[in-house]
């Protein structure tokens, strides 16, 4: 994500939703819900970093493409890093 950043915050999310990520200039704003338990905040939280890495801004208001494999390969990656570093800390 060459000349961009990340903004996470945990808060209250509009309607029902875990989490929602917004872009304004080059900043990527993904909001948590503070209402849900940690294990789903960390699930949101790796769904919402894809959409920052795949630029999900390319794919607004299309959501299958907004989920597409170019999405899904980001998610992985970073479920595969989380899990590999949960592993090593837990020994
Ligand atoms: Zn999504």
């Amino acid at each position: 994500m060459k000349g961009r950043s990340v903004r996470i915050i945990t808060c209250p999310v509009a309607g029902d939703d875990d989490g929602e990520v917004s872009i304004l200039g080059t900043e990527y704003t993904v909001k948590i819900s503070n209402a849900r338990p940690f294990a789903v905040r960390v699930d949101t939280l790796i769904h919402e970093y894809a959409h920052c890495l795949d630029k999900f801004e390319r794919h607004r208001g299309d959501h299958d493409k907004e989920h597409g494999s170019a999405w899904g390969e980001k998610y992985s990656q970073l479920y595969i890093f989380i899990r590999n570093e949960a592993d090593r800390l837990n020994g």
